[in-house]
């Protein structure tokens, strides 16, 4: 049987139904990790052994009829959720060595629920990046053509997932890291509001934009694995005092009357012909369950690009002071002395772009330069925020393309940090402003994927998910996977 075809909740019915076991379940997804991984490189580590302890336990708990409410699925983590006892990198030669003495939140939680890791997927280096080019232990691969890019920093993730080696994966998102890789790979990626989910053991790259989510085949899937992760955590000073929402109740009530709005400044921008065609029939599609359409204005939306270059970079810089060789990860060989062993360990065990991460920040948080960057990013932040609040008094969502394009080839942009930075427009001021989006497939130009992005007002990621699935119910673009 295949059982990488079916839906979470079809994997979840058959086990509780006995058609197969978590153990055959598990067996099954690492059998095609080791046959097809190999190309994808989507996988940092491989926990088969600990997977198979798991699934074991879930058939047990099946047999006693003592099962958890997500008992015996699989799933992959990113590699910058702490896992303990085993290697946590986030995609750097500086953690090449860690094993993580505790478990993020996020892990505890889906572990909570009976479910079974895989592995630990493969990103870009402290996950600055949008090709996943930048990780220490190489490119990953996008399963539709793999001379092309599966977008990141999440593209292990959502590699893994397109090429069905794993159902499901969690993922981070600081300017677009969960719903641009879930683009350029077919997926339905969504980040939820800043706070839902819980960043304790989730290595920060920029501390308020970081928020952990979900890739999945679907937004039905997306909307189950999601509410297991959110939830108030005390471990985590910036976690929202609120229960796990429910997000799976409403996934099927209409959306008739219902306003969608597109922002002008976005659909003002030279767009490809095939990116404003793939919208325009997704807005039909709108149309046709009986949503309304209206042009809103989000009229500082084009600061977002500057303003996140300064804002993530400097508390990037704040965030990885603490890799100093004396702590914990990789530290450098023979130090002369202690000024010796800093500079080493941090010239030999972080890559180039968090390089030039780190000397931005620094200088946009130097005495001299704070005034003129760093604050002046903070308040116009506040302004693309404003924005989208005026823009949600009269729209229920906000939709755009969530890349400027489709998947690009492995190389074409890695040595032009700009263009790829542009890769974010679309998807950084959610971030900016903490709100929900998702991206969900839309359509294919020349063989390779395309995604929308839906964008909701706080807290609003049922609402979100809502949208999704009526597109996906009426639609078939999610079901279309690479052949491999
Ligand atoms: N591509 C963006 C960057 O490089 C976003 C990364 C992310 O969301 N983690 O910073």
């Amino acid at each position: 049987m295949d059982l990488h075809k079916l839906s979470l909740n079809q994997q979840l019915n058959g086990l509780k139904e006995g058609d197969f076991t978590s153990t055959e379940l598990t067996s099954h997804y690492l059998d095609r990790i080791s046959k097809l991984d190999k190309e994808l490189n989507s996988f940092i580590t491989v926990t088969e052994d600990q997977a198979l302890l798991q699934a074991g336990a879930a058939d047990k708990r099946y047999k006693e009829k003592s099962n958890l409410a997500l008992d015996g699925l699989p799933i992959a983590h990113k590699d910058i959720f702490c896992t303990k006892g085993v290697l946590t990198t986030c995609g750097s030669k500086m953690l090449s060595n860690f094993e993580a003495p505790y478990s993020s939140t996020v892990y505890e939680k889906l572990d909570n629920e009976g479910m079974v890791m895989l592995g630990k997927t493969n990103m870009d280096e402290f996950a600055m990046g949008s090709s996943n080019e930048t990780s220490y232990f190489g490119p990953v691969k996008n399963p539709w053509d793999t001379e092309y890019v599966p977008g990141g920093s999440s593209g292990g993730s959502a590699s893994c997932v397109s090429a069905e080696l794993a159902p499901v994966a969690t993922a981070t998102d600081t300017g677009g890291s969960i719903r641009q890789p879930a683009s350029l790979c077919g997926l339905t990626g969504i980040k939820p509001t800043y706070g839902r989910v819980s960043r304790y053991g989730m290595i920060a790259f920029a501390s308020s934009l970081d928020q952990g989510g979900v890739v999945a085949r679907s937004a039905e899937d997306a909307a189950l694995i999601l509410e297991a992760m959110s939830g108030h955590d005390s471990k985590d000073s910036t976690s929202l005092k609120l229960d796990k929402p429910d997000l799976t109740k409403g996934l099927d009530d209409s959306i008739k009357g219902m306003k969608i709005g597109l922002p002008k400044e976005f659909f003002a921008q030279d767009m490809p012909a095939y990116i404003e065609k793939s919208i325009e029939e997704a807005i039909e599609v709108y149309k046709s369950l009986g949503a309304e359409v209206v042009e809103v204005s989000l009229s500082n939306i084009n600061l977002s690009l500057p303003i996140y270059y300064i804002i993530a970079p400097a508390e990037c810089s704040a965030n990885l002071s603490r890799y100093d060789g004396v702590r914990y990860g990789y530290r450098c060989e023979n130090p002369k002395d202690i000024e010796d062993l800093y500079m080493r360990t941090r010239e030999e065990g972080f890559g180039k772009e968090v390089k030039r991460r780190i000397l931005i920040g620094t200088y946009a948080l130097s005495a001299g330069y704070y005034d003129a960057y760093y604050l002046k990013a903070q308040k116009c932040r506040q302004l693309v925020a404003n924005d989208f609040s005026e823009a949600f008094k009269s729209v229920d969502v906000i939709l755009s393309p969530t890349t400027p394009g489709t998947s690009f080839k492995s190389g074409e942009k890695a040595d032009d940090p700009i263009e790829m930075y542009l890769q974010d427009i679309f998807t950084i001021p959610a971030n900016l402003a903490g709100l929900p989006g998702l991206s969900v497939p839309c359509g294919e130009y020349e063989g390779l994927p395309l995604g929308m992005q839906l964008v909701g007002n706080s807290l609003e990621e049922a609402k979100l998910l809502q949208f999704a699935h009526s597109y996906q119910s009426n639609t078939d673009w999610h079901k279309k996977m690479p052949n491999i």
